[in-house]
């Protein structure tokens, strides 16, 4: 940056839109971008574009906490996410990109007898599916985190953890940044500033999308716009099972390390990790109404502060420097779909609610291979849109850091 960054070379193209493409993804997100990017490498597509609206990650990609875990409940999201996992874990190799992947471990806190039946259930059902999952007493998640009050007088006393060791964080505009450098080292078009405003029908298939920069022909086409999925499945007629909300999350000045690893607390609705940066990055709830801001409500903000603070009261002495939302698709059961649609030839990937980012990589991956033969991936089949047509949803409420 010293010199006005004059001779830095752009890591991908900046190409006009041709006027028609074997693949149309739309959202150039890390879902999108991770798409395009097993197409053409591992189903040797080369004729794809990848539209978005704003700029390449200024979505729910550069906006979220990076968490990264998969210690769910049920098989098929633990299929789903234990995949991505294992490609999280080589996926600086795979791109020759630090994507900064730090698996410092991903710790749920108990506060009561119950929570921590819940738990030991939850690192059962783990464990029963091949995924490392390890009960903590008091004792050694207070060596973990010696800054964690533990006090037997605290609002929300410790009583133990589940932690998943192998989980972490990673740096998230690299994801998005190495999966575009490495999709357009194939030939697939990234093109920004491109927002699609509509679809172009012949009977019952959609053969291209409109664009602000213009109609572009497409064999098939893939959603893939995270909070915008019920907005941009409206312009070809369906409506979706999701709502879009506004999930927040801040970040203080930085500090030499102080957290280990990456605390959640579902009792307080609240998670907090460290950065490389060293800002201790702070999330809770989602603001529960819908909405298309990407920015939060101040009383939803203070609740999750409040939260923190109850769990490390040190974080009172810090200065808060950033916060900032984005708007998540909240399903209904609180997993994603990936699949057909009712319309031939258009894709859906989405309803991701507040924990898509650790999926990036086995969304991108599910989806290219549903993009590219037209049927599912053994992994994304039981996330079909028509399971809620079936009753077959897959309820994961309350396993992420919140209840749903
Ligand atoms: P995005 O990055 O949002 O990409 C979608 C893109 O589509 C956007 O760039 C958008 O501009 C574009 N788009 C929309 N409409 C159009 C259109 N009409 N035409 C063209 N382009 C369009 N997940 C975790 O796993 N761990 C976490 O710790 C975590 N924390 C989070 C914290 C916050 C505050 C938020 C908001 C989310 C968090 N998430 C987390 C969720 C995660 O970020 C998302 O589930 C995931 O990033 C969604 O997929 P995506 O990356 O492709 O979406």
């Amino acid at each position: 940056a010293l010199n006005g960054q004059k001779h830095w070379q752009p890591a991908w193209r900046d190409p006009e839109p041709k006027a028609h493409y074997d693949i149309v993804i739309i959202g150039g997100g890390g879902h999108g971008l991770a798409t395009a990017y097993y197409l053409a490498k591992v189903h040797g597509l080369k004729n794809i574009a990848v539209l978005e609206k704003g700029w390449i990650g200024g979505g729910n990609t550069g906006r979220n906490t990076t968490i990264v875990r998969s210690n769910y409940r049920q098989k098929p999201l633990h299929d789903l996410f234990e995949f991505g996992l294992k490609l999280w874990h080589n996926l600086s190799d795979e791109l020759n990109y630090n994507v900064m992947f730090s698996p410092r471990g991903a710790m749920f806190l108990g506060h009561s007898d119950a929570d921590m039946v819940k738990l030991a259930e939850r690192g059962d059902a783990m464990r029963c599916d091949g995924i490392d999952a390890d009960l903590m007493t008091r004792d050694e998640v207070a060596k973990l985190e010696p800054l964690l009050d533990m006090s037997r007088s605290a609002r929300f006393p410790i009583e133990g953890g589940l932690i998943q060791r192998r989980g972490g964080t990673a740096r998230h505009d690299a994801v998005a940044w190495g999966y575009a450098r490495g999709a357009d080292s194939f030939g697939v078009d990234i093109i920004q500033k491109c927002e699609v405003t509509g679809f172009v029908r012949d009977g019952d298939a959609v053969v291209g999308v409109e664009t602000t920069r213009g109609r572009i022909g497409a064999g098939r086409v893939g959603i893939c716009v995270a909070g915008h999925s019920g907005h941009v499945a409206g312009l070809a007629g369906l409506k979706l099972p999701v709502e879009s909300q506004t999930l927040q999350a801040m970040v203080t000045e930085g500090v030499k390390p102080m957290i280990n690893s990456v605390i959640m607390s579902q009792s307080l609705h609240c998670y907090i990790s460290q950065s490389d940066k060293g800002g201790i990055v702070f999330g809770g709830d989602p603001d529960n109404w819908p909405s298309y801001a990407q920015r939060g409500h101040p009383m939803v903000m203070e609740g999750a502060i409040a939260q923190g603070l109850a769990l490390v009261p040190a974080l009172s002495r810090l200065r808060m420097v950033r916060t900032w939302s984005g708007v998540t698709d909240m399903s209904f059961d609180g997993a994603p779909i990936i699949g057909e649609t009712p319309v031939r030839n258009l894709y859906l990937n989405g309803g991701w609610c507040y924990g898509g980012f650790k999926a990036t990589p086995a969304s991108g991956w599910t989806y290219a291979h549903t993009l590219a033969t037209g049927s599912p991936h053994a992994l994304n089949a039981p996330f079909a849109l028509e399971r809620f047509m079936r009753g077959a949803t897959i309820d994961e409420t309350g396993t992420g850091p919140m209840p749903n």
